[in-house]
C-alpha cells in the first residue's frame, strides 16, 4: 500500500517565492523593499509602510521557539504514521515579532524549551512539496 499524498498548498503569485524557495533549500520572507519590514505571511501591501514593493528575500534560518504544541491525533490520512509531531512557532532572527508556523523536529516533547535556538531544516514530502521545518541549533 503506497502512502497517502500530502495535502499540498496551492501557492498563489503572493506566496510562490516561499515554496519555490523552500525547494531550493533556502527560507524566503518577503521584505518591504521600502522601509525593509519583513512580513509573513506574505501580504499585497507593507503594514508599516504601505508601500507594494515587497519581495521574497533569503533569510538566516536561525531563529528561537515561541510556541509549540504536541499535536496526537492526525488530521488527514498523510498524518496516521507521523504522530505525535510537533506544531511550532518559530521567531525569526531577523526581526522581533517575525514568527513562522513550523514543525519542530529531531528533539524530542520532554526537551523541547520555550526560547531554545532554532534552525531551519528542508524536508521532502513529494516531488512538488518541500517544507520547512526547525531543529535545535547545533552549536558552531
Ligand atoms: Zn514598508
Amino acid at each position: 500500500m503506497s502512502a497517502p499524498a500530502p495535502p499540498t498548498p496551492a501557492p498563489g503569485a503572493i506566496s510562490e517565492f516561499f515554496w519555490s524557495g523552500a525547494r531550493r533549500g533556502q527560507l524566503m520572507i518577503q521584505r518591504c523593499q521600502a522601509c525593509g519590514t519583513y512580513i509573513h505571511l506574505p501580504r499585497p501591501v507593507c503594514r508599516a509602510c504601505h508601500s507594494f514593493d515587497l519581495l521574497g528575500e533569503p533569510v538566516s534560518g536561525r531563529g528561537s521557539l515561541y510556541s509549540f504544541t504536541e499535536t496526537h491525533r492526525p488530521f488527514h490520512p498523510f498524518f496516521v504514521d507521523r504522530v505525535p509531531y510537533l506544531v511550532a512557532v518559530v521567531e525569526l532572527e531577523e526581526q522581533a515579532g517575525l514568527r513562522v508556523l513550523t514543525n519542530l523536529v529531531r528533539v524530542a516533547e520532554a526537551d523541547v524549551r520555550i526560547g531554545m535556538a532554532v534552525q531551519v531544516e528542508f524536508e521532502r514530502l513529494s516531488d512538488d512539496l518541500t517544507i520547512p521545518v526547525f531543529a535545535p541549533a547545533v552549536a558552531a
